[in-house]
């Protein structure tokens, strides 16, 4: 069977661009595009026939099947051939049952999807292999890309490094001096990327690189690029999978450019469209108070939005105040009776903490999204027996300044909850022995 599927507008202008098309707009309106399917095709299969081909694909080794993005390839990505596939083995990430973190804001069934368990320790993984995998397929089929480039604020780049490192194609990424984690900085360096920190924001990278985007050879890989969307609403599709085909009540996750909120709710659609699922969850975009435009939006019921000059926050790749998907962010909040909720520094950083404590390493906007979970439990938005996931946007690992700073409560502004630190001692046995005892409690 042949799939299909194409660009088109997100305002349903008439018009239909192959895949391999270099188009981020609608020509008509100016609007950005999104990818649609040929639904027609995907339901001549039941929805237990996709179930049990995303089962059979799930880890396996019939590559690039095995890879939980390149499982659901004919709902993601139909139009890549097989050769052209750029794959570290996306998805495939833990479902966390938070048992314990859950218990302290009264809720039985919260789950924390581990997303940034990936190969470049964030989700951007997921949209990164569909994007490269077609510029590869573009620049198989003579189309003229010299360079793939994004803006980011540090997980994109180093997906797109790792991924066109991976593929062999030249990439060119744009960041905002002194606003990622080092980690974040050197993961393009070490793979030979062109890297340019900019005296700027993500903001003012985002508008550089659209107008270099524009004038010459090379291809935009921000997720106004919607072939990056397609990856990241696996997300959903991999969630109900492990969840035996149930879904949560609530899906909460971080959001800054707001390309993800709207990949979790077009994945979820999806899947209900295909009869794979029966209901649709509700969506909870979490946002640093510092940087939520989208959490002022909502407060007007979405009748008005504004882009903000976003402020310094802890939560550094979220950092964005005039966000790209801004309208498909608000469209599909309002179709999944969706919540925007906002956090401070100090809640975010505590909720961190808090997580910390339970067992999980925990990245700042990660830390967004459970302080938001944290205060709708404290709301009663939800019943103790909903099943509530928190999206994991990235590692822990990449924010060790953070973690460390917290926990020797050295963040400006944040008065640390949780605190907690090594004891140095010489090498001596009974000093050992009695810090130990004072240290474990009766
Ligand atoms: C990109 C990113 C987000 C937010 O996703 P958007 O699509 O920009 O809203 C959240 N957390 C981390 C770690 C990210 O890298
Ligand atoms: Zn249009």
């Amino acid at each position: 069977m042949e799939f299909r599927a194409w660009f088109q507008c997100i305002n349903g202008c008439s018009g239909r661009y192959e895949l391999t098309e270099i188009i981020y707009r609608c020509p008509d309106c100016g609007e950005l595009l999104e990818v649609q399917h040929d639904m027609d095709l995907l339901k001549k299969r039941s929805g237990d026939e996709w179930k049990a081909t995303f089962v059979e694909r799930y880890r396996a080794n019939d590559w690039p099947y095995g890879s939980s993005v390149w499982g659901k390839k004919e709902l993601v990505c139909p139009n890549v051939d097989n050769s052209n596939v750029v794959s570290t083995f996306e998805g495939g990430t833990n479902l966390f049952w938070a048992e314990r973190l859950g218990k302290q804001w009264g809720l039985d069934d919260l789950w924390i999807k581990q997303c940034g368990m990936a190969h470049t320790g964030s989700f951007k993984d997921l949209g990164m292999t569909v994007l490269v995998s077609m510029v590869k397929q573009m620049i198989a089929g003579g189309k003229n890309i010299r360079a793939v480039a994004c803006a980011s604020t540090g997980d994109t780049s180093a997906a797109l490094a790792a991924y066109c490192a991976v593929a062999g194609i030249p990439a060119i990424v744009f960041l905002p001096k002194d606003k990622v984690s080092l980690t974040q900085l050197i993961q393009p360096i070490t793979h030979g990327v062109l890297t340019l920190s900019l005296d700027t924001d993500f903001d003012g990278c985002m508008k550089l690189v659209q107008k270099l985007c524009a004038e010459d050879e090379i291809y935009l890989a921000n997720s106004m690029n919607s072939l990056r969307i397609e990856g990241q609403k696996t997300i959903s599709f991999e969630l109900v999978q492990q969840l035996n085909w149930e879904v949560p009540d609530f899906v909460i996750v971080p959001g800054g450019n707001l390309g993800n909120v709207s990949a979790l709710g077009k994945g979820f659609q999806m899947l209900h469209d295909l009869g794979i699922i029966s209901k649709l969850p509700r969506l909870v975009c979490a946002q640093a108070e510092r940087a939520n435009p989208l959490y002022r939006s909502f407060k007007t019921g979405f009748k008005e939005f504004n882009p903000i000059q976003a402020e310094t926050t802890l939560a550094s790749a979220i950092q964005i105040g005039d966000p790209v998907s801004v309208k498909k962010a608000m469209r599909v909040l309002q179709a999944f009776d969706g919540i925007v909720e906002e956090a401070s520094e100090s809640e975010l950083a505590n909720a961190a903490g808090r997580a910390n404590r339970t067992g999980l390493l925990c990245c700042p906007h990660t830390a967004v999204a459970l302080a938001v979970t944290e205060k709708l439990a404290g709301r009663g938005v939800f019943k103790p027996s909903d099943k509530v996931v928190v999206i994991s946007t990235a590692n822990g690992l990449k924010f060790t300044d953070f973690l460390t700073k917290y926990h020797l409560n050295e963040l400006e502004g944040v008065e640390s909850e949780f605190p907690f630190s090594a004891i140095e001692l010489p090498a001596d046995y009974n000093r050992v022995r009695d810090t130990i005892m004072q240290n474990i409690g009766a």
